[in-house]
């Protein structure tokens, strides 16, 4: 059987972006020939493609995601997305997701304040829900496969 790996959908040339693009990483695919592919991307089935940005901004010490223009609170919508992803795909071998994301961002996701300054780079909100739910599984983007 093969080992399965979560992949952001934009990474394999889905286009999903905010933007209506994609952001395929041909190097990524290359590498996962093996594997069992499960395509991840939680904002495109709820907010459509194109759409609004959205942000991670530090609200009361807590970190939400808020639409970038109408300043809606969406993270109740994405975190119950999210968790169903986990609940259909319960098992992973590997996961590797876009960097930067509000969403997907391992380290690197821009955390504003509410006057939309950064204040600093840490997890987007799937990949915190990732690291709890799917324990012991590193987290790569597609910067550990651009040499
Ligand atoms: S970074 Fe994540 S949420 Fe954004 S388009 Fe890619 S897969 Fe979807």
């Amino acid at each position: 059987m093969k080992k399965k790996v979560i992949v952001s959908a934009c990474l394999l040339g889905e286009c999903c972006r905010y933007d209506g693009k994609t952001k395929e990483i041909r190097s990524v695919i290359e590498a996962l020939k093996e594997y069992e592919i499960i395509p991840f991307c939680p904002e495109a089935p709820l907010f459509g493609t194109p759409r609004e940005r959205i942000n991670v901004v530090e609200i009361n010490g807590k970190n939400r995601i808020v639409t970038e223009e109408t300043n809606k609170d969406v993270t109740q919508l994405l975190e119950d997305e999210i968790d169903a992803f986990v609940e259909k795909h319960p098992e992973a071998d590997a996961i590797i997701l876009k960097s930067k994301s509000p969403s997907c961002g391992h380290k690197t996701t821009a955390v504003l304040n509410e006057k939309k300054e950064i204040i600093f780079y840490g997890d987007g909100i799937a990949t915190q829900i990732f690291k709890k739910k799917y324990k012991g599984i590193s987290i790569q983007d597609e910067n550990d496969f651009i040499k």
